[in-house]
């Protein structure tokens, strides 16, 4: 198939340069940022096959906060995996914009996980030895290597202490995770995913450790981050509430998207 006839809708698209395989949900109004066609995914457990995923397909558009929700073991970190290019389906594409994930070549999918995608989760998974300052500062320490990151290290600081300004943690610079409630902490944590200036934030269940107080505290900071930093979100939760806080609800039953 051509790269042409590959191609996700965008918006100005006309009726006929759109793609044979376009995922019914899609309304072609806006820019996607991220799309799930036909997804499946099965594990094994011995000699059983145990499906998860079983055609998976929906949109996100660009600025978007989209809420998956579903039951204990429908699959939802199972997908955020998969959208996060963490994981691979077993059929099914997942598109970050115009580009399909199984296309791309294997530096291109490490380059759009490190650059296009901001994660977050259940448990910060912080650093205990180190400041709340140099947490965040980790992914571009990684990304750019011990010298670069040196030289460029000013910038970075720069940044962090903007996020961490954002999330409410300016006075929390030179604390370690261990000297901070839960919900400061995942507020951390955000400001970690966000330092790369991702395009896309994925959070998996990223109040189920939280207090309904601290839990709606981090749900105002992403709505206010989604605008102030121009993002897409894609959250997973089991809670009904907390998925309340974003524009549109997608719901997974049976490894589907309910209609
Ligand atoms: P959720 O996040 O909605 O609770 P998960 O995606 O974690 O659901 O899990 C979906 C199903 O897949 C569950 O039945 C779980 O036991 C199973 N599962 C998840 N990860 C694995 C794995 N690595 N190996 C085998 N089974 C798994
Ligand atoms: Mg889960």
């Amino acid at each position: 198939m051509s790269n042409q006839a590959r191609r996700l809708p965008a918006a100005g698209d006309s009726l006929t340069t759109m793609p044979t395989q376009r995922p019914r949900a899609l309304k072609v109004t806006q820019p996607v940022a991220l799309s799930a066609v036909e997804i499946h995914k099965s594990y094994r457990k011995g000699r059983l096959e145990v499906p998860v995923l079983r055609g998976t397909t929906f949109s996100v558009f660009e600025g978007e906060f989209a809420a998956i929700v579903g039951q204990s073991g429908s699959g939802k970190s199972t997908l955020l995996h998969l959208l996060g290019t963490l994981d691979q389906p077993d059929r099914g594409e997942i598109w970050l914009g115009q580009q399909s994930v199984q296309q791309m070549t294997a530096s291109a999918r490490d380059r759009a996980r490190n650059q296009d995608i901001g994660l977050i989760f259940q448990f910060y998974h912080l650093l205990p030895e180190l400041s709340m300052l140099e947490n965040v500062m980790v992914p571009r320490m990684i990304h750019y290597g011990v010298l670069a990151y040196w030289r460029n290290r000013g910038k970075f600081v720069d940044r962090a202490k903007m996020l961490l300004d954002k999330v409410g943690l300016s006075h929390r610079l030179t604390h370690r995770p261990n000297q901070l409630s839960g919900g400061e902490m995942q507020r951390a944590a955000i400001a970690r995913a966000l330092i790369s200036e991702p395009s896309i934030l994925l959070a998996d269940e990223p109040t189920g450790n939280l207090d309904s107080e601290n839990g709606h505290e981090v749900m105002r900071v992403l709505s206010q981050l989604r605008q102030q930093e121009n993002i897409t979100i894609i959250m997973v939760t089991h809670d009904e509430q907390i998925a309340a806080a974003a524009d549109r609800t997608i719901r997974l039953v049976e490894g589907k998207v309910e209609a």
